[in-house]
């Protein structure tokens, strides 16, 4: 389906109807899906153009000389070029996600190009995935994680981040969206700020792009991770941005098949980029059934999905915010994708089990973000995460799931 670019044309009637998944119904209520923070559903579309890579041409990539490779080679590498340029990039690597991008810039940039000292400056809001490669790589290189707080609403600022840079600082590696609390970071300033002190950046951008339009040449920054399965795309897939020079000026990570250009027993040469980054047999189907959701994405249009969604947020934060015994944990100025929040009395996992029989799904733990829960002063909460399809009234319905659980509890 197809919309026009105005702002408020999205029609989620319409919408739903591409997403199967949407129409079932779970303990006989119908499904109100707020876990698009942990995954998206997939639309019609992405799971066709898998379908039909598996049906018609379920070739390897890249090495065959007969029909079926060359289709399965042309749609891997076509998906590659629309991924890219949907970001605003000229190319990407491919990779099973944001966790396997990051680890590949930690172990193929890291290695190389920091020192014992040198400091990797990350936010307090980071998920795991850009928290724990920076540990692995400092017990074998030295290099130091700092941290730039967070204030008590967990907004990020500008400022906060300037202090925290040192002469030592040579990567600045942050989210632009935190999965936890729905702040928006102050991403394109920071990487601004990075830039003049010759720091290089990454932005986790794995809660940007389901949310906003990215430009990954605007943004300003030296390596962009993604995950396919947030953007609507099927698992296993996501994706590095960087600039041609600065992949060229990196080590393959992981040695195998396709990354090499010639192999004898004495050694080995490189493939170019990005194929010098893809070791192995990738994952073809879930490339092609990316490149689809980037299309349907695009139909839909960032900026309407961006509107929508901030109407959405807004909705459901007043309605919590008109609820006895509920706290909403975080209060950024700029929110998108998530609101984490608290029924007092009652743990996370309770409310999350307690929705669920009413056919709303939400997250409920430490969102792979323990240390965020921590200076806010928790160890887990409820998280509500709407998408553009979503309604009104289930914003509604989740209000009022939210209080029964309240009145059952006592
Ligand atoms: N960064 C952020 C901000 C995330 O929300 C997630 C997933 N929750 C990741 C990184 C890791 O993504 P994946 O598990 O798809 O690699």
């Amino acid at each position: 389906m197809t919309h026009s670019p105005a702002n408020d044309s999205l029609n989620p009637t319409a919408v739903r109807l591409d997403i199967p998944a949407l129409s079932r119904s779970v303990h006989g209520k119908p499904l109100v899906y707020l876990d698009n923070a942990a995954t998206t559903p997939r639309p019609k579309a992405v799971i066709e153009a898998m379908n039909r890579y598996e049906m018609e041409y379920p070739a390897n990539v890249h090495r065959g000389v007969h029909t079926l490779s060359g289709e399965a080679t042309h749609a891997y590498e076509d998906a590659r070029r629309r991924i890219a340029s949907f970001l605003g990039a000229d190319s990407l690597v491919f990779t099973r996600g944001a966790t396997e991008a990051i680890n590949l810039v930690a172990n193929a940039w890291g290695t190389c190009h920091l020192k014992e000292g040198d400091e990797v400056l990350i936010s307090a809001l980071e998920h795991h995935a850009n928290i724990v490669p920076w540990q692995m790589l400092s017990a074998t290189c030295g290099c130091v994680l700092k941290v730039a707080d967070v204030d008590d609403a967990g907004e990020l600022h500008v400022e906060t981040v300037l202090d925290a840079i040192s002469e030592k600082t040579r990567l600045i590696a942050m989210t632009g969206v935190s999965n936890a609390l729905g702040t928006v970071t102050p991403i394109a300033n920071i990487c601004e700020a990075a830039k003049a002190r010759g720091i290089t950046t990454l932005v986790d951008g794995a809660q940007m792009v389901p949310h906003m339009s990215v430009d990954f040449a605007a943004l300003g920054c030296d390596f962009f991770t993604f995950s396919g399965h947030k953007m609507y795309g099927p698992t296993g897939i996501g994706g590095l941005l960087a600039g041609k020079d600065t992949l060229d000026n990196m080590p393959p990570w992981q040695g195998g098949g396709d990354m090499i250009e010639t192999v004898s027993f004495e050694g080995s040469t490189w493939n170019t980029v990005p194929w010098k980054f893809e070791a192995g047999t990738p994952n073809i189907g879930g490339a092609i059934g990316l490149g689809a959701a980037v299309d349907w994405l695009s139909n839909i249009g960032m900026e309407n999905i961006a509107a929508r969604e901030k109407n959405l947020l807004d909705n459901m934060v007043n309605r919590l915010d008109g609820i006895e015994r509920v706290e909403i944990v975080g209060r950024p100025a700029n929110r998108s994708g998530a609101i984490s929040f608290l029924i007092e009395g009652m743990h996370p996992a309770d409310v999350g089990a307690m929705l669920d029989r009413h056919g709303v799904a939400i997250r409920a733990g430490h969102h792979c973000a323990q240390p965020i829960l921590h200076r806010m002063g928790h160890q887990s909460t409820a998280r509500l995460a709407p998408a553009f399809f979503n309604t009104e009234d289930e914003m509604e319905t989740t209000e009022a799931a939210i209080r029964r659980v309240i009145d059952v509890f006592g």
